[in-house]
């Protein structure tokens, strides 16, 4: 089966639905020949991107070749669901990083361990605590908060090697995140997908709240985070502004 795509700003979105999205995952864990997919020395990485990860690739030629060699770009902002249709495309479902980590988490046999790797000091681990009463059987090989500076890529490296696991989740915001992945997979030896995964874990921990359902419905996430964080608002603005913008704008030409 062909890899289905849709392309916004340069960078490839696969329309898949949590349900494929989750499949997919756990095939790539099971070591599966997905041919259809890019490798990265035959493990995989895979990104949530949304609007605002989309016009920092404009930019940033290295994030955009990151987001150009994944193996799975789900689509986590609701934003892009919006552009693709505008665009004369269809992405089906929006499927956010948060949801798919637990629903893979929770479906995930006993053969693979998980590390949780980023975010606030303890916030990995009371992400992991989540993940173990969702799933009692679930086996997490360690969490560290680490930053995704280089000097601190040695110690993190060393940490995952010694625990071996096969899902690395990392939590270091975008760009960050990913462009740590792309640069480190390869030394990870044990580790077959590794995820960025944003806020997912402040979300698992609680010590940030997700919007109401009601809100995630009608696609207004990006207004109630704007208010419970005023200083995300440069943020807000390069999605809800600059993002249909650009892609207004770039429609013939990258789109
Ligand atoms: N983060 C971190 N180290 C950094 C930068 C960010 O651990 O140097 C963490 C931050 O604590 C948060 C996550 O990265 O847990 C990403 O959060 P953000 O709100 O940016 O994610 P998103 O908006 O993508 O969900």
């Amino acid at each position: 089966m062909d890899r289905k795509t849709v392309t916004l700003l340069g960078v490839p979105i696969d329309a898949v639905t949590r349900k494929q999205a989750v499949a997919l995952i756990l095939e790539m864990l099971e070591g599966g020949q997905i041919q259809r997919f890019f490798h990265t020395g035959g493990k995989h990485h895979v990104m949530t991107p949304n609007s605002e990860m989309l016009v920092e690739a404009l930019k940033n030629k290295k994030f955009r070749e990151v987001l150009n060699s994944t193996s799975l770009n789900i689509p986590d902002s609701i934003g892009l669901l919006y552009m693709a249709k505008f665009s004369g495309k269809k992405l089906p479902q929006r499927v956010t990083g948060v949801d798919t980590v637990t629903e893979v988490c929770i479906r995930l046999s006993n053969n693979h361990q998980v590390f949780l790797l980023g975010a606030g000091e303890g916030v990995a681990q009371k992400a992991a605590k989540k993940l173990q009463a969702i799933n009692p059987k679930l086996r997490i090989s360690g969490t560290y908060a680490g930053t995704p500076k280089d000097e601190d890529a040695p110690e993190i490296i060393r940490r995952i090697n010694d625990a071996r696991p096969h899902l690395l989740l990392v939590a270091y915001g975008a760009p960050a995140q990913d462009l740590w992945i792309n640069k480190h997979l390869d030394q990870l030896a044990s580790v077959r997908v590794a995820i960025g995964v944003g806020g997912t874990f402040d979300f698992l921990a609680g010590t940030k709240k997700r919007a109401p359902k009601i809100m995630r419905g009608l696609g207004l996430e990006w207004m109630y985070r704007l208010v419970k964080e005023p200083r995300r608002i440069g943020r807000i603005w390069r999605a809800v502004i600059v993002f249909p913008w650009m892609v207004i704008c770039n429609r013939r030409s990258i789109s």
